[in-house]
Parts: structure tokens; C-alpha cells; sequence
């Protein structure tokens, strides 16, 4: 399913796991879901596990919207799992918020799920003609039948028969019987990670989650493998097949925090590189360089940094509209620009500026920002995009556009600058964005050169 309005990608969802002795696990997982809330503004829930038993809160909002105090104090618990979400499978319904709980032959189940199967609509179709009764629309509710189904022979056996029959990107957060347990898709399309505290462990989609917890970070769960937590320790459960790892890389460009740092990456200094390097490949006459708040402010502090052009802010972000802002009308979700960023006339007049985004999908929003740069007074706009062209949609949990709708994908970088109203654009080039990676052989870039790392099911809308 994809939105066809909105003119940026999306964040995927956020995922978090607790296990400690204390009975306030729950809190823990509150706290992370808020350090997670940029990976999804739509709903939020906790599932408590007590001996066995367990207990789940989630509604649609924020975070602070779905917790108060009274319903963290009745999620009593040593083991937890919380969710926030952006929905690009299943509709914007709370019967869609998670994690989804269930009762099984051994007990009661509770999942967490980041990410989007590609073969979701054939497990769905195989399961229902065997009789399975839906509750939600998701892809997640699958991987939970699928799970108890086949845990007859124990937990270990059901995840790892499952694991065999996914096709797509998937971290996961469980909680069964004792035990937390934590998935990486064989690919490691989305992130995650192990943390430690003093009586346990957390898992959690970015370390920026394990940092408001005081959690010590110890590894990522590397792409295929089983993490089991429980009062034993944690132990690995190797992946069954191997695949070359291919995590997003819009996760560095543009999802994750820039305080987080995933498979190794800092991601702050991986957008501050993208800013050197774009400074490298094409040199700009010009008085500044600011950026299209948050995600382009590390790259424009290394384009400054690598051209010598001062470092200036030219927009100012209104921080207390969400994604809940209400844009009915394509004219009103043209206008949310204006009421999102502000120009700061004071710094822009009579310059010719540079100004660094991460990307463009449609290009709406870029043009509007242009606009308004150039009406605050600047004589010239640069624009700089910290990403190649995106001319490809994503098929694992990324809501982009068809490809019709992507402006990368139907014209040329001039025709792209013309409907702009840029004095000139510059994208970071694959090869730069490669050197960015570290030349390192382990990322998704699907979006940019159509090699998606499996085979995916290709809508007419995205020839
Ligand atoms: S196709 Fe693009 S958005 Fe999707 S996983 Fe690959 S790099 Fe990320």
C-alpha cells in the first residue's frame, strides 16, 4: 500500500524490548519509545509479560498521548515490548497499533514488528484458506500466526520455520513465556540492537534508545540471527542462511537519529561526510550554507566545513506540528510548508545561498522551499541533496510514491532544477555515496540504482 500525497519518505516503525529483574520493565520501554517517536507518530503500545501473563496498552498518537502515569503504574512486568508506528502496510487503525498479543497451545504471545514482507499478501491468502480469522490488516499479524503455529516443538523450532517462509525486511521484538527475544531479517534491512543494563538487556530499532536508559550498547543483532533473553543470559542462535547484509540506507540519509549509530555507522558523521563530499563534487559560488531542518543540518556543517562558505541557518523549524497535522487538500498540504519551516528573511537577504536537503520525492517541497528562500530576499538558491535521485519505490517498509509520481524517476537533474526555480542542483553522486557508506558492501541503495537484494512484486504503477 502506498500514500500517494505526501512528499517525503517515511519513517518505518520503532521497536523496543526490556528485560530486567525489576517488575517496571514497562517504564524502561516508555522511555525508549520516546527516544523512537521520530520512527513513528501514528500509535504507541507496550505489552507486559508476568510470568507468562500478558498485559498490553497501545492507542493511536504520540507516545505522551497513549501513556500516563496510572496505565505505566498497572503494566507490571519484567519483560516488555513497545511499538511506535507509521503505517505503510495496513490501514490507520488502532486494531493495526501494536505489539499484537495472542493466546497460543503454550501460553500467551507478544510481537513487535519494523519492517514490510514482500510475500505478505501470499502468507496472508495460505492462512486464511486454512481458516485462520484476522484482526488486523498488517503483515505483522502473520508472522505471529505463523509463529505459534509452528511452536509446537518449542519456540526456537516455530521462529526459525517461520523465519523460512518471510520474504521482505523484518526486526522483531517477542515476548514469550520467560523469555525476550529479538529478529533480524537474513538481509538486516532494518536495525536493530543489544543493550545492557545492570539487571538485564534491552533491544532496540536505534542506540539512540539505549542511551536515555543508560544502557550500555554491546552489538547490533547481526541480519539472520535469533537473540533469546532470559534468566539464563542472552544466547545467539546463528542465521540459518546467509545473505549479504543490505540495511537501508535512508536509515543514515534520513530516518534515523543523528545521535544513533547502526551496524557501526555514527550517523551524524555519516551526514556530515555527505556534506564534505557534495562540497568536493561541484564547487558553488556563494555567501552560505544552511540547511532544510533537522536532517540536513550535519551535511550543511560539512559542506561549510569543506568549502569554506560560513555555516548560516535560513529556515526556522516550527517543532510542535506533527505528523497528526491535518492536510485534507492538496492545496493545504502545499501550504503546511509555509506553516512547517519559516524563512529567516534577516539571513537570506541580497544572498546567494546553498541549501542542503537529504532528498526529493516529488518535489512539491522543494519547490516551495525555494520559493520562499527566494521571496525572504536571497538573490541565488543552490540547491544540494544529500542522496542521489530517488527514482525507485521501496518495497520494505519505506512509504514512497509510485515511481510515477517520483520526480527523479520522470525527469532529467536540469528539468528537476527548472521546476525547482534553483540556480543550480546537485545530487551526491552513487560513487560518493558509496565512499560515504565507507565503500562498505552492506547497504540497500534499491532506491537509487533499482537492485533491490531480492526478488520484490513490481506494480504496474512502478514500471
Ligand atoms: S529501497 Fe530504498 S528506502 Fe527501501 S530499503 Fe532500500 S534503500 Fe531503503
Amino acid at each position: 500500500m502506498k500514500f500517494l500525497q505526501e512528499d517525503s519518505l517515511h519513517e518505518e516503525c520503532g521497536v523496543i524490548g526490556v528485560y530486567r529483574d525489576e517488575k517496571n520493565a514497562a517504564r524502561h520501554a516508555y522511555y525508549g519509545l520516546f527516544a523512537l517517536q521520530h520512527r513513528g507518530q501514528e500509535s504507541a503500545g507496550i505489552a507486559v509479560n508476568q510470568d507468562g501473563d500478558i498485559e498490553i496498552r497501545k492507542g493511536m498518537g504520540l507516545v505522551a498521548d497513549v501513556f500516563n502515569e496510572q496505565a505505566l503504574n498497572e503494566l507490571q512486568g519484567n519483560i516488555a515490548i513497545g511499538h511506535v508506528r507509521y503505517s505503510t502496510a495496513g490501514d490507520k487503525d488502532v486494531r493495526n497499533a501494536q505489539p499484537l498479543v495472542a493466546k497460543y497451545k503454550k501460553g500467551d504471545i507478544g510481537l513487535a514488528h519494523n519492517g514490510n514482507l514482500v510475500n505478505a499478501e501470499n502468507i496472508r491468502e495460505i492462512l486464511e484458506d486454512n481458516g485462520v480469522i484476522f484482526h488486523s490488516t498488517t503483515d505483522s499479524e502473520s508472522i505471529l500466526n505463523l509463529i505459534a503455529r509452528y511452536s509446537g516443538k518449542g519456540i526456537e523450532n516455530g521462529i526459525r520455520n517461520t523465519m523460512s517462509l518471510l520474504k521482505g525486511a523484518y526486526a522483531l521484538v517477542i515476548t514469550t513465556g520467560d523469555s525476550l527475544i529479538g529478529i533480524r531479517d537474513p538481509h538486516g534491512l532494518r536495525p536493530l540492537c543489544i543493550g545492557k543494563i545492570s539487571d538485564g538487556y534491552i533491544l532496540a530499532s536505534e542506540s539512540c534508545a539505549l542511551d536515555v536508559m543508560d544502557a550500555e550498547f554491546i552489538r547490533d543483532v547481526e541480519p539472520g540471527e535469533i537473540v533469546i533473553i532470559n534468566s539464563e543470559g542472552l544466547k545467539s542462535i546463528e542465521p540459518a542462511n546467509m545473505c549479504q547484509k543490505h540495511l537501508c540506507v535512508f536509515e543514515h540519509i534520513y530516518f534515523a537519529r543523528p545521535d544513533s549509530v547502526l551496524d557501526g555507522d555514527n550517523v551524524y558523521d555519516f551526514r556530515v561526510n555527505t556534506g564534505r563530499l557534495l562540497a568536493r563534487q561541484r564547487k558553488i559560488e556563494a555567501d552560505m550554507v544552511m540547511p532544510v531542518p533537522d536532517s540536513g543540518i550535519p551535511a550543511a556543517i560539512g559542506y561549510a566545513k569543506e568549502s569554506g562558505i560560513p555555516y548560516g541557518e535560513g529556515l526556522v523549524k516550527n517543532r510542535y506540528i506533527g505528523r497528526t497535522f491535518i492536510q485534507p487538500t492538496q492545496e493545504m498540504r502545499e501550504n503546511a510548508v509555509r506553516i512547517k519551516l519559516s524563512p529567516l528573511k534577516k539571513n537570506l537577504e541580497g544572498k546567494r545561498v546553498i541549501m542542503i536537503d537529504d532528498s526529493i520525492v516529488r518535489g512539491t517541497t522543494s519547490k516551495r522551499i525555494v520559493e520562499q528562500i527566494r521571496k525572504a530576499g536571497a538573490k541565488e538558491v543552490h540547491v544540494c541533496i544529500t542522496s542521489p535521485p530517488v527514482q525507485y519505490s521501496c518495497y520494505f517498509g519505506i512509504d514512497t510514491p509510485y515511481r510515477k509520481y517520483l520526480i527523479g524517476a520522470q525527469k532529467s537533474v536540469d528539468e528537476i532544477c527548472e521546476y525547482l526555480g534553483a540556480d543550480s542542483l546537485t545530487y551526491l553522486g552513487l560513487e560518493e555515496l558509496r565512499e560515504a557508506c565507507g565503500y562498505k558492501d552492506q547497504f540497500c541503495c534499491a532506491c537509487f540504482d533499482g537492485k533491490y537484494p531480492m526478488e520484490v512484486p513490481i506494480n504496474e504503477d512502478d514500471l
